[in-house]
C-alpha cells in the first residue's frame, strides 16, 4: 500500500505558511502502518495539479491532497481532480442546501462564488462536512484514490482522523497482509547520534526491527519499529545497550514533563539562575500546566556585577576567572537555591557567541546543579559547535537548556 502526499498551495511555495499538514499526515499516516513513498508540493494551478495526481496515481495507490478546496478563484482543486478524472463538476443539491444554511445562520447574504465549494467532480464522494468549511472529496481514478481535504489544518486533520486514517489503515492491513507494525520513540539528551548508532547497532541488526534517529540539538529521538508483540523486547535490549539512565522518557514524555515529574514525586521544587539562555530554562520549566508545583522562579543574571549581586558569586572568583567558570556555575546554582529557597538550584554560564569570552571559546558552557546534599554538581558538556553566528547563537542557548534540564533530571 502506497500513499503519496500533494499539499497545494502558492503560499508554501513561497515559503509564507510552513508545510505543516505534510508533517502532520507523515507522522499520523506511519502511526497508523500506512506508508507515504513521496510528498510533492505544488502551486495554484489547475494543470500542475491535474499532472501531479496523475503521475502520483502512476506510483502509488491512493494520493491525499490539501488546499485549494475553498471558493475563491485560486481554489481550484476540484476543478483539477474533475479534469484528471475526465468528468464534469456537477452541484451537490445537499451540499448547496447545508451551505445556504450555513450563511443564513450567520445572518450573511451567500456570495455566488461561495457556491462553487457545493461542486463535486461527477461521481465523487464526500468525507465529512467539517465545520464551517470545504467537506473532503474521495475521488476514484483508474489508477487509485484521491482523498481531498481543505487546508486548513484543523479542519483537514478532523476528516483524517475520523475518515481517512482508519480506511487507509484497514485497506493497508488488508492489502499487505503482513504483521501490522507498532512503534516508539526513546528519548535521550546529551548523547550523541553517532554514540547512540554506535551502541544500538546490535538492536539494528535484528529482524523485522528498524531504528530511525531523529536529532534535535543537544537531543535525539530513536524511533523503534517492529511488530506489536516484539516492541517491548526491543526497547528493553534498547536500554541495556544504552545504560540505565541513557533514555529519559518515551513517545509525548518531554524532558520538561520528565524533570516536572521527579520533583513532584519527590515533593520537591526547582530555581533557575540563568546567563547565557536569558530565562529559556524557566521557560521551559513553565510550559506544563501546574508546573508552579515544583518550580519555584529564577533570576536572569546576565552581566558579570548581577552574578555577585543577585546571586552572592563571590567577587575575588568573578575576579580571578571571569564569569564563564565552573566554580562560578557552582555558586550561582548554590546562591539561587538558598535564595529563592527551593529544593534545588540550576545555574548555566557560558559562551553563546559569536565572539569569545574571557578567554573563552564560543560553546563553552558550565551547568551546575545544587541540592539540599553535598556540594553542587557542575559538568561542562560537550557541545558540538554548529558553525557560528547568529544561528549557533541560538543553538548553544537550546543545547544548554537541554543539558541543565538533563541534569537535573538525573
Ligand atoms: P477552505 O476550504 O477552508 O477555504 P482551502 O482548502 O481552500 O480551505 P487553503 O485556502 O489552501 O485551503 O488554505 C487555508 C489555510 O490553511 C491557509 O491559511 C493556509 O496557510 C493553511 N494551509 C494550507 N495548506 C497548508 C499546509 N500544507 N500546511 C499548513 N497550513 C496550510
Ligand atoms: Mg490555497
Amino acid at each position: 500500500m502506497r500513499v503519496e502526499l500533494l499539499t497545494v498551495g502558492d503560499e508554501l511555495l513561497l515559503g509564507d505558511t510552513v508545510n505543516g499538514n505534510a508533517a502532520w499526515l507523515g507522522r499520523r499516516l506511519a502511526d497508523h502502518g500506512v506508508a507515504v513513498t513521496r510528498s510533492t508540493v505544488v502551486g495554484d494551478r489547475l494543470d500542475v495539479i491535474v499532472e501531479a495526481v496523475t503521475e502520483a496515481l502512476g506510483r502509488a495507490d491512493a494520493v491525499i491532497t490539501t488546499g485549494g478546496l475553498g471558493p475563491t478563484g485560486d481554489d481550484v482543486t476540484r476543478d483539477a481532480l474533475a479534469k484528471a478524472a475526465g468528468v464534469a463538476l456537477v452541484r451537490d443539491p445537499e451540499l448547496e442546501r447545508r451551505l445556504r444554511e450555513r450563511v443564513a445562520a450567520a445572518g450573511r447574504g451567500l456570495r455566488p462564488m461561495a457556491l462553487r465549494m457545493a461542486d463535486v467532480p461527477e461521481g465523487a464522494g464526500l468525507l465529512a462536512d467539517s465545520a464551517g468549511g470545504a467537506p473532503g472529496l474521495r475521488v476514484r481514478l483508474p489508477g487509485g484514490t484521491v482523498y481531498a481535504l481543505p487546508g486548513v489544518p484543523a479542519e483537514m486533520r478532523t476528516i483524517m482522523e475520523e475518515v481517512v486514517l482508519p480506511e487507509l489503515a484497514d485497506a493497508a492491513r488488508s492489502r499487505d497482509g503482513g504483521p501490522a507494525v507498532a512503534r516508539r520513540l526513546l528519548r535521550t539528551a546529551g548523547i550523541w547520534e553517532s554514540e547512540l548508532a554506535t551502541a544500538l547497532a546490535p538492536v539494528e541488526a535484528l529482524d523485522g526491527v528498524a531504528l530511525a534517529y531523529l536529532p534535535d540539538p543537544a537531543e535525539v529521538r530513536v524511533r523503534l519499529t517492529a511488530a506489536p508483540d516484539r516492541l517491548d523486547d526491543v526497547e528493553r535490549r534498547a536500554r541495556e545497550l544504552l545504560g540505565p539512565d541513557a533514555v529519559y522518557g518515551t513517545d509525548e514524555e518531554t524532558l520538561d514533563k520528565v524533570v516536572h515529574r521527579l520533583l513532584a514525586e519527590r515533593s520537591a521544587t526547582v530555581a533557575t539562575a540563568e546567563s547565557l539562555t536569558g530565562g529559556l530554562i524557566g521557560a521551559e520549566l513553565t510550559r506544563m500546566p501546574g508546573s508552579s508545583a515544583t518550580y519555584a522562579g529564577g533570576m536572569v543574571a546576565y552581566s558579570t556585577a548581577l552574578k555577585e549581586k543577585m546571586l552572592g558569586v563571590p567577587a575575588d572568583l568573578l575576579a580571578r576567572h571571569g564569569a564563564v567558570h565552573p566554580d562560578v556555575a557552582a555558586a550561582m546554582a548554590a546562591g539561587v537555591r538558598e535564595r529563592l529557597g527551593a529544593t534545588y538550584g540550576v545555574a548555566v554560564t557560558g559562551v553563546a557567541g559569536p565572539d569569545p569570552q574571557d578567554g573563552r571559546p564560543v560553546g563553552t558552557v558550565f551547568v551546575g546543579v545544587s541540592g539540599p546534599e553535598g556540594s553542587p554538581v557542575v559538568v561542562e558538556p560537550r557541545l558540538p559547535v554548529p558553525g557560528t553566528g547568529a544561528v549557533a547563537r541560538g543553538i548553544i542557548r537550546r543545547m544548554t537548556v537541554v543539558h541543565a534540564l538533563e541534569l537535573l533530571r538525573r
